[in-house]
């Protein structure tokens, strides 16, 4: 596989792939190397965490290079990737005895019955991952299953194969047997054969419309499936809010990572009272924004990582303009090389639009003019996605009125694009099945087992 830098369209480095027909083999070594594994017991397994997590804290500059020269991610925001993954793996590290501990539920002393729970680990578990934030989805997956004794066969983005690559490396300096954690390189063939080989778990973090394709594959292995799939998140700034301070973080949420965020702001709702100062201070924000070369310090934005989503950023603009949405920023694509969108802002939207439908995933966004909390509820459950809604609004009554009537798996209120690995990330229907983080992300890595102990 050839590694391109974005940004250049420069090959910057050359891998061997790993062929569908290996996979047989390598899950045959993983699965006998999960026994051994999942035998010296959980407190060593932390100890291999805690070697891996001081590893990652000793290079993140060597890492967060790497990243930006394979996504194109803007260098600071790579960093703050690496940084943030840190108490990601802390939260594993301080939760994880305790929910993998046995527990007894039931003690009847009249019968001697007793009742218990242990938690067992799948076995071997296939991660296929993205490349828009590979630290965090990677993490979120193979930290809590190598802790819960799993091995893991990993899949990272073809367009984030060298940080895969870097993190097969840092566990084995951390110390993880051989076979236990096998990186896998290839692009969507590879990951097909890899979930049509049936592991114990599947562990997906992509598109809807790969995900689909998943669950269809795998669902005859009857294993455990976890979609982390993509969103049209959508925010609702109520006739209350303080308007600069939503413009400031509603442009962030938008256009940070250059809108490829599972959980990036997708559609904006403003009340008509405060549209028009909104709007002026959103793009207020959006002109400051430095577009350029992410290995500069100052750069916010970068090129797209994939170069292919421009045309659909290209048709959204397109269809937006076509049914009479207003451009008020943007709309064009940069000249290469590399894939270059100015960051877009249209209002005047609505939903016939695709723009307000489907998943940009680029910097792009449509603000639309609301007459009120009714009708904001109303859009923002319009959609097939449900990862994450915000509400902006000083009374917090107010907020969690709207937020809880939505169907998504995170509430935000005064606030967006936000992960917390003391929260369960999960998204609904088209967002995704299954949740990581938090201690369920941890318990959905092994598999109960109930039981009934009568001593006599
Ligand atoms: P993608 O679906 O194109 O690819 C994801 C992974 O699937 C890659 O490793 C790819 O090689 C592999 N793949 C492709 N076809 C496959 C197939 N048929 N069978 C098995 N594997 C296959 O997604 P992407 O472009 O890497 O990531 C962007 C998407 O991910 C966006 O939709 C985004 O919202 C979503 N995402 C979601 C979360 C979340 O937590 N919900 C987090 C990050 C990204």
């Amino acid at each position: 596989m050839i590694i391109t830098n974005p940004a250049t369209g420069d090959a910057i480095a050359e891998l061997a792939d790993t062929e569908p027909t290996e996979l047989p083999d390598r899950l045959g070594r993983a699965r006998l190397a999960q026994q051994e594994w999942a035998e010296i017991g959980i407190e060593r397994r932390l100890q291999t965490v805690v070697r891996f997590r001081h590893a990652v804290s000793q290079e993140i500059e060597h890492l967060a290079e790497v990243l930006t020269g394979e996504t194109g991610k803007p260098i600071r925001q790579a960093r703050a990737e690496l940084d943030a993954t840190l108490p990601r793996i802390d939260f594993f590290l301080e939760h994880a005895t305790e929910a993998l501990a046995d527990e007894v539920v039931h003690r009847d002393p009249s019968s001697g019955l007793e009742e218990r729970i242990s938690h067992e680990p799948l076995g071997v578990v296939g991660n296929i991952s993205a490349w828009n934030y590979p630290w965090f989805v990677g993490t979120n997956v193979f930290v809590p299953a190598l802790i819960a004794g799993n091995a893991v066969l990993y899949k990272p983005s073809e367009f984030a194969t060298l940080t895969g690559a870097e993190i097969a490396r840092l566990w084995t300096e951390a110390g993880v047997p051989e076979g236990v954690f096998q990186t896998l390189v290839g692009g969507g063939p590879l990951g097909r054969a890899l979930v049509e080989l049936g592991p114990d778990g599947l562990f997906f973090t992509g598109s809807f419309a790969t995900g689909r394709a998943i669950a269809q594959a795998y669902g005859p292995h009857m294993g455990r499936l976890q979609l982390e799939l993509g969103g049209k998140d959508p925010a609702y700034v109520a006739p209350d809010a303080d308007v600069a301070v939503a413009a400031a973080s509603l442009a962030d949420g938008a256009f940070y990572n250059n809108g490829q965020s599972c959980c990036s702001v997708e559609r904006i709702y403003v009340h008509e009272t405060l549209h028009d100062a909104f709007v002026e201070a959103f793009v207020e924000q959006v002109d400051a924004m430095v577009m350029g070369d992410p290995t500069d310090g100052s750069t916010y934005l970068g090129p797209l990582t994939r170069s292919a989503q421009l045309a659909v950023l290209e048709a959204q603009v397109a269809d937006a303009t076509a049914r009479g949405a207003t451009l008020v920023r943007g709309g064009n694509a940069l000249p290469g090389p590399g894939a270059w969108m100015q960051p877009t802002v249209f209002t005047g939207v609505d939903h016939s639009m695709a723009l307000m439908r489907d998943e940009s995933f680029g910097p792009l966004i449509g603000i639309q003019s609301t007459s009120g909390d009714e009708q904001a509820v109303e859009l923002m459950d319009d959609t097939e996605f449900g990862l994450t809604a915000g509400v902006f609004t000083p009374s917090q009554e107010r907020a969690e009125a709207i937020l809880s009537r939505l169907d998504v798996g995170s509430a935000y209120w005064n606030c967006c694009d936000r992960v917390s690995p003391r929260l369960p990330w999960s998204g609904r229907r088209h967002s995704g099945v299954g949740s990581t983080l938090s201690v369920s992300g941890i318990t959905a890595l092994s598999r109960p087992k109930g039981w009934h102990l009568r001593a006599s």
